[in-house]
């Protein structure tokens, strides 16, 4: 067969992008080359509905032996009972614990997508808001932190059947012990998505959900740096609430339904070459380097955001605990929508956001979201930020002026040759 150059260009290129600009993005990464070496590879032939060791297709012997390890590293790194590594992505975690633990019509309470919430956490337009009844909490207009006092209240007038935790665009940290309190009292199950911190978590640099929510779900390409997908996790095994019983009349446990809602619930065969792929990762992410590597990106992270604030950049909730900031442009007089376009312009990534409270709509919005895991993994350190920093303010200030915008984006290029990214490629 010919080879398809037209794609391999493509790919080429994609990857000179990558190598040129700075990439803010803060749900972006970059996989260590054995990562990716590891996604393409033959077990993409191979069929392998069920689950090691218990499957509906012949030759799977080996395939068992990828996953187990993906299970079992899993387990390792978060101290955890029960893990599930088949999600095919975030979204498809959240939708296997929905479908787990609600029926349609039920009631779930988690933080307003305009707010830094996730659209799987019962946006209008997801099946989360279409199929269940969605209540959400936000953030304090004064503060800018999780309203802890509007989650409780939510939660006794509405009685959730699931309470979600974790955001998209959210600097702090959660008290997941205070969610389950009030879980508690209204016989809500609760479920942190970690998708964004989760790399941070691992390491202990953020509080630990898993003693206090039922359930824990994330992507595995954020900052826990592995291929494109999702995970479920429980600390512990807890019988199922509803008293769902198996075919010989024993209740079933927890890990039982949530397996059984990723497949045959909401997915078929596994994707198993990237199950080896998220192997390769979690084994990574138990060496020292990660750990390094973690800490790291909270030291960037906070380095940033002191540039940001020293330039009256307004970072909402003052600062940040994770990898990531949420700016509110307004007091720069300019939308997030023109923040990005004219950032992309000079080779540097980052995604307009809503701000809570936003009076601009989602397509233009009023913010910009940044994070530093991709740039950390390029090996930028605290010193690098101030450099970042300056570029992005140059661009915002000067966002109409397109000689300022090019000579910014050949700054940008000379600046980011010194991080070689997969050099091992030519
Ligand atoms: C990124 C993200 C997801 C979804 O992950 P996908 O892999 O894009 O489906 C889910 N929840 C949160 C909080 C996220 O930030």
């Amino acid at each position: 067969m010919q080879r398809d150059t037209l794609v391999f260009d493509l790919i080429r290129q994609e990857l000179e992008r990558q190598r040129h600009g700075i990439e803010l993005i803060a749900s972006e990464n970059f996989t260590s080359l054995q990562v990716m070496q590891a996604m393409g590879n033959v077990m993409t032939n191979k069929y392998a509905e069920g689950y090691p060791g218990r499957r509906y297709y012949a030759g799977c012997e080996i395939v068992d032996q990828t996953e187990q390890l993906a299970i079992d590293r899993l387990k390792q790194i978060f101290n955890i009972e029960y893990a599930n590594v088949q999600p095919h992505s975030g979204a498809q975690a959240n939708a296997a614990v929905a479908l787990a633990v609600l029926q349609p019509g039920d009631a779930t309470l988690g933080l307003d997508l305009s707010m830094g919430g996730h659209l799987t956490h019962g946006s209008a337009v997801n099946y989360s808001g279409k199929t269940y009844k969605p209540y959400f909490y936000g953030v304090t207009r004064e503060e800018g932190l999780v309203d802890y006092e509007m989650l409780e209240s939510q939660a006794r007038t509405i009685k959730p059947k699931l309470i979600y935790c974790g955001a998209s665009a959210y600097s702090r940290d959660w008290d997941y012990a205070r969610i389950r309190k009030v879980a508690d009292e209204v016989g809500a199950l609760v479920m942190a998505d970690i998708a964004h911190p989760a790399g941070l978590i691992a390491k202990g640099l953020l509080s630990d959900p898993f003693d206090h929510c039922h359930i824990v779900t994330s992507t595995t390409h954020k900052t826990l740096r592995g291929p494109r997908g999702g995970i479920i996790m429980m600390r512990k095994d807890f019988e199922n609430p509803w008293g769902l019983k198996d075919v010989k009349g024993n209740i079933r446990m927890m890990s039982n339904v949530l397996d059984m809602a990723v497949f045959p619930g909401i997915q078929g065969g596994p994707l198993q070459h990237v199950i080896a792929a998220k192997a390769v990762a979690f084994g990574e992410i138990l060496s020292d380097d990660f750990t390094a590597y973690a800490k790291q990106v909270q030291l960037n992270a906070q380095a940033f955001a002191k540039a940001l604030v020293e330039k009256e950049y307004q970072i909402i909730s003052g600062g940040t605990d994770n990898h990531l900031v949420l700016i509110d442009l307004r007091n720069k007089n300019i939308s997030g929508k023109k923040a990005e376009q004219a950032l992309v312009a000079a080779d540097i990534t980052a995604n307009k956001n809503m701000v809570p409270f936003d009076d601009k709509s989602a397509f233009v919005t009023s913010g910009i979201r940044f994070g530093v895991p991709a740039i950390t993994t390029r090996g930028l350190v605290e010193s690098d930020m101030q450099f970042v920093v300056n570029v992005i303010d140059n661009v915002l200030m000067n966002a109409d002026d397109a000689n300022v915008i090019s000579a910014v984006k050949k700054q940008v290029n000379d600046f980011m040759s010194q991080f070689k990214l997969y050099p091992e490629m030519g």
